[in-house]
Protein backbone atom coordinates (compact mmCIF):
# COMPACT_ATOMS: atom_id res chain seq x y z
CA UNK A 1 0.00 0.00 0.00
CA UNK A 2 1.28 3.18 -0.47
CA UNK A 3 2.51 5.19 2.98
CA UNK A 4 1.17 8.14 4.63
CA UNK A 5 3.71 10.75 5.39
CA UNK A 6 2.13 13.24 7.96
CA UNK A 7 3.45 16.47 9.38
CA UNK A 8 2.15 17.37 12.84
CA UNK A 9 3.45 20.69 13.49
CA UNK A 10 2.23 21.34 16.46
CA UNK A 11 1.97 24.91 18.29
CA UNK A 12 4.49 26.28 15.75
CA UNK A 13 4.92 28.73 12.92
CA UNK A 14 3.22 32.16 12.37
CA UNK A 15 0.97 32.55 9.31
CA UNK A 16 4.01 33.90 7.46
CA UNK A 17 6.12 31.19 8.49
CA UNK A 18 3.90 28.37 7.89
CA UNK A 19 2.66 29.32 4.25
CA UNK A 20 6.59 29.56 3.40
CA UNK A 21 7.10 26.17 5.18
CA UNK A 22 3.66 24.93 3.08
CA UNK A 23 5.04 26.45 -0.50
CA UNK A 24 8.35 24.84 -0.41
CA UNK A 25 7.10 21.51 0.05
CA UNK A 26 4.55 21.94 -2.53
CA UNK A 27 7.37 23.23 -4.68
CA UNK A 28 9.26 19.90 -4.05
CA UNK A 29 6.00 18.00 -4.61
CA UNK A 30 5.98 19.43 -7.80
CA UNK A 31 9.20 19.11 -9.02
CA UNK A 32 9.71 15.52 -7.63
CA UNK A 33 7.40 13.23 -7.70
CA UNK A 34 5.88 13.03 -3.94
CA UNK A 35 7.23 10.02 -2.83
CA UNK A 36 3.67 8.83 -0.75
CA UNK A 37 0.86 10.40 0.57
CA UNK A 38 1.40 14.09 1.85
CA UNK A 39 -0.39 15.72 4.97
CA UNK A 40 0.71 18.44 6.68
CA UNK A 41 -1.35 19.41 10.13
CA UNK A 42 -0.34 23.29 10.83
CA UNK A 43 -2.57 25.43 13.89
CA UNK A 44 -5.44 26.50 13.14
CA UNK A 45 -4.62 30.06 12.99
CA UNK A 46 -2.37 28.96 10.01
CA UNK A 47 -4.74 26.66 7.96
CA UNK A 48 -6.53 29.28 5.68
CA UNK A 49 -3.10 30.25 4.96
CA UNK A 50 -1.34 27.18 4.35
CA UNK A 51 -4.72 26.15 2.18
CA UNK A 52 -3.70 29.06 -0.22
CA UNK A 53 0.21 28.05 -0.40
CA UNK A 54 -0.90 23.80 -1.25
CA UNK A 55 -3.43 24.77 -3.69
CA UNK A 56 -3.27 22.50 -6.29
CA UNK A 57 -0.77 20.32 -4.95
CA UNK A 58 -0.77 17.17 -4.11
CA UNK A 59 -0.06 17.75 -0.44
CA UNK A 60 -3.58 17.51 1.66
CA UNK A 61 -4.30 19.41 4.52
CA UNK A 62 -5.27 18.27 8.09
CA UNK A 63 -5.94 19.65 11.70
CA UNK A 64 -4.45 18.64 14.81
CA UNK A 65 -7.86 18.22 16.75
CA UNK A 66 -11.49 18.77 16.90
CA UNK A 67 -14.61 18.58 18.82
CA UNK A 68 -16.92 16.37 19.60
CA UNK A 69 -20.25 17.85 18.39
CA UNK A 70 -20.77 19.75 14.96
CA UNK A 71 -21.51 23.45 16.00
CA UNK A 72 -23.01 24.84 19.76
CA UNK A 73 -21.61 26.81 23.08
CA UNK A 74 -17.93 25.39 23.50
CA UNK A 75 -15.76 28.68 23.22
CA UNK A 76 -12.67 28.54 21.67
CA UNK A 77 -13.33 24.49 20.15
CA UNK A 78 -13.37 23.80 16.40
CA UNK A 79 -15.81 21.60 14.83
CA UNK A 80 -15.09 18.75 12.48
CA UNK A 81 -17.32 20.64 9.68
CA UNK A 82 -14.87 24.00 10.49
CA UNK A 83 -11.99 22.09 9.44
CA UNK A 84 -13.72 20.87 6.26
CA UNK A 85 -14.96 24.03 5.38
CA UNK A 86 -11.38 25.31 5.76
CA UNK A 87 -10.18 22.62 3.48
CA UNK A 88 -8.92 19.99 5.36
CA UNK A 89 -9.20 16.51 4.43
CA UNK A 90 -7.61 14.74 7.86
CA UNK A 91 -7.71 15.63 11.56
CA UNK A 92 -5.36 14.23 13.87
CA UNK A 93 -7.00 12.88 17.21
CA UNK A 94 -6.21 11.38 20.36
CA UNK A 95 -2.56 12.66 20.50
CA UNK A 96 -0.73 12.43 23.67
CA UNK A 97 -0.26 15.95 24.20
CA UNK A 98 -3.85 16.00 24.27
CA UNK A 99 -5.00 13.36 26.13
CA UNK A 100 -2.48 14.54 28.77
CA UNK A 101 -2.75 18.47 28.34
CA UNK A 102 -6.32 18.70 28.27
CA UNK A 103 -7.15 14.97 30.15
CA UNK A 104 -8.75 13.67 27.00
CA UNK A 105 -10.11 9.96 27.62
CA UNK A 106 -10.79 7.10 24.91
CA UNK A 107 -14.36 8.17 25.21
CA UNK A 108 -13.94 11.30 24.54
CA UNK A 109 -11.76 10.49 21.22
CA UNK A 110 -14.00 8.08 19.98
CA UNK A 111 -16.31 10.61 19.73
CA UNK A 112 -14.43 13.15 18.27
CA UNK A 113 -13.32 10.44 15.24
CA UNK A 114 -17.66 9.78 15.04
CA UNK A 115 -17.39 13.93 14.37
CA UNK A 116 -14.70 14.21 11.98
CA UNK A 117 -16.29 11.44 10.22
CA UNK A 118 -19.86 12.97 10.19
CA UNK A 119 -17.87 15.90 8.70
CA UNK A 120 -16.15 13.25 5.76
CA UNK A 121 -12.30 13.51 7.40
CA UNK A 122 -9.81 10.99 7.50
CA UNK A 123 -8.80 10.62 10.69
CA UNK A 124 -4.89 9.90 12.27
CA UNK A 125 -5.57 8.05 15.50
CA UNK A 126 -2.95 7.77 18.19
CA UNK A 127 -2.12 5.35 20.62
CA UNK A 128 1.17 4.96 22.49
CA UNK A 129 2.12 4.20 25.87
CA UNK A 130 4.60 5.88 29.13
CA UNK A 131 7.66 4.65 29.49
CA UNK A 132 6.30 3.32 33.23
CA UNK A 133 4.26 1.02 31.04
CA UNK A 134 6.77 0.02 28.33
CA UNK A 135 8.79 -0.87 31.63
CA UNK A 136 6.22 -2.77 32.89
CA UNK A 137 5.57 -5.06 30.02
CA UNK A 138 2.22 -3.45 29.70
CA UNK A 139 2.65 -1.51 25.65
CA UNK A 140 0.29 -4.04 23.95
CA UNK A 141 -2.64 -3.95 26.41
CA UNK A 142 -2.72 -0.18 26.69
CA UNK A 143 -2.27 0.54 23.20
CA UNK A 144 -5.08 -2.35 22.47
CA UNK A 145 -7.18 -0.94 25.03
CA UNK A 146 -6.81 2.66 23.52
CA UNK A 147 -7.76 1.28 20.09
CA UNK A 148 -10.37 -0.43 21.55
CA UNK A 149 -12.34 2.41 23.11
CA UNK A 150 -11.09 5.28 20.76
CA UNK A 151 -11.76 3.84 17.83
CA UNK A 152 -14.86 3.38 16.07
CA UNK A 153 -15.89 0.72 13.99
CA UNK A 154 -16.90 0.41 10.18
CA UNK A 155 -14.53 3.52 9.53
CA UNK A 156 -13.56 2.94 5.69
CA UNK A 157 -9.95 1.99 5.91
CA UNK A 158 -9.10 4.84 3.22
CA UNK A 159 -9.92 7.35 5.95
CA UNK A 160 -8.57 6.11 8.96
CA UNK A 161 -4.77 5.90 10.17
CA UNK A 162 -3.51 4.50 13.14
CA UNK A 163 -0.42 6.48 14.44
CA UNK A 164 1.39 4.40 17.31
CA UNK A 165 3.57 7.38 18.97
CA UNK A 166 5.28 5.85 22.16
CA UNK A 167 5.03 8.84 24.24
CA UNK A 168 8.50 8.62 25.87
CA UNK A 169 9.53 8.48 21.90
CA UNK A 170 8.14 11.96 21.33
CA UNK A 171 10.59 15.17 21.19
CA UNK A 172 13.17 12.78 22.81
CA UNK A 173 15.52 11.24 20.01
CA UNK A 174 14.42 8.23 21.23
CA UNK A 175 13.14 5.41 18.88
CA UNK A 176 12.08 2.08 19.93
CA UNK A 177 13.91 -0.67 18.46
CA UNK A 178 12.54 -1.73 14.87
CA UNK A 179 11.80 -5.06 16.39
CA UNK A 180 9.52 -3.27 19.36
CA UNK A 181 7.71 -1.41 16.56
CA UNK A 182 7.05 -4.19 14.60
CA UNK A 183 5.38 -6.03 17.57
CA UNK A 184 2.85 -3.14 18.63
CA UNK A 185 2.09 -2.43 14.76
CA UNK A 186 1.43 -6.21 14.41
CA UNK A 187 -0.40 -6.25 17.65
CA UNK A 188 -2.68 -2.90 16.21
CA UNK A 189 -2.89 -4.77 13.07
CA UNK A 190 -4.95 -7.52 14.99
CA UNK A 191 -6.94 -5.04 17.12
CA UNK A 192 -8.70 -3.45 14.11
CA UNK A 193 -10.05 -6.77 13.50
CA UNK A 194 -13.22 -6.54 15.35
CA UNK A 195 -13.45 -2.67 14.33
CA UNK A 196 -13.69 -3.41 10.11
CA UNK A 197 -13.82 -5.91 7.06
CA UNK A 198 -10.06 -5.26 5.32
CA UNK A 199 -8.21 -4.12 8.47
CA UNK A 200 -4.93 -4.70 5.98
CA UNK A 201 -5.78 -1.82 4.43
CA UNK A 202 -5.56 0.77 7.68
CA UNK A 203 -2.70 2.83 7.48
CA UNK A 204 -0.35 2.09 10.77
CA UNK A 205 1.86 5.21 11.43
CA UNK A 206 4.97 4.97 13.10
CA UNK A 207 5.44 8.46 15.51
CA UNK A 208 7.97 9.47 17.89
CA UNK A 209 11.44 11.06 16.89
CA UNK A 210 11.54 10.13 13.58
CA UNK A 211 14.63 12.23 11.55
CA UNK A 212 16.11 11.77 8.27
CA UNK A 213 18.67 9.25 9.56
CA UNK A 214 16.25 6.57 11.51
CA UNK A 215 13.40 7.00 8.83
CA UNK A 216 14.84 4.59 6.56
CA UNK A 217 14.81 1.59 9.03
CA UNK A 218 11.55 2.55 10.67
CA UNK A 219 10.29 2.61 7.39
CA UNK A 220 11.13 -0.36 6.14
CA UNK A 221 9.97 -2.52 9.57
CA UNK A 222 6.89 -4.97 8.67
CA UNK A 223 3.05 -3.18 9.16
CA UNK A 224 5.06 0.21 9.60
CA UNK A 225 3.11 1.99 6.27
CA UNK A 226 4.31 5.72 6.84
CA UNK A 227 5.14 8.15 9.80
CA UNK A 228 3.31 10.78 11.85
CA UNK A 229 6.51 13.26 12.18
CA UNK A 230 6.32 16.45 14.96
CA UNK A 231 9.89 18.56 15.20
CA UNK A 232 11.50 17.21 12.00
CA UNK A 233 8.34 18.25 9.98
CA UNK A 234 9.49 21.99 10.53
CA UNK A 235 12.28 21.63 8.28
CA UNK A 236 11.19 21.36 4.31
CA UNK A 237 14.05 19.21 3.75
CA UNK A 238 13.57 17.05 6.79
CA UNK A 239 10.43 16.47 5.84
CA UNK A 240 10.84 15.76 2.47
CA UNK A 241 13.91 13.20 3.37
CA UNK A 242 11.48 11.08 5.57
CA UNK A 243 8.80 11.03 3.11
CA UNK A 244 11.49 10.26 0.40
CA UNK A 245 12.20 6.99 2.91
CA UNK A 246 8.29 6.08 2.99
CA UNK A 247 8.35 5.97 -0.56
C1 LIG B 1 4.38 13.90 17.48
O1 LIG B 1 4.22 14.60 18.47
O2 LIG B 1 3.39 13.54 16.82
C2 LIG B 1 5.74 13.51 17.15
C3 LIG B 1 5.90 12.41 16.50
O3 LIG B 1 6.76 14.35 17.56
P1 LIG B 1 8.33 14.20 17.28
O4 LIG B 1 8.51 13.72 15.87
O5 LIG B 1 8.88 15.58 17.49
O6 LIG B 1 8.85 13.21 18.27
Amino acid sequence: MRKLCAGNWKMNELRREAADLAAALAARAKTEAAPCDLVVCPPATALAAVAAALAGSVIALGAQDCHAADKGAHTGDISAPMLKDAGCRFVILGHSERRADHGESDALVRAKCEAARRAGLAVILCVGETLGEREAGRTLEIVGRQLAQSCPEGIPPAELAIAYEPIWAIGTGRTPTVTQVEEVHTHIRGALAPKMALPAEVRILYGGSVKPDNAAALMRARNVDGALVGGASLVADDFWAIARACG
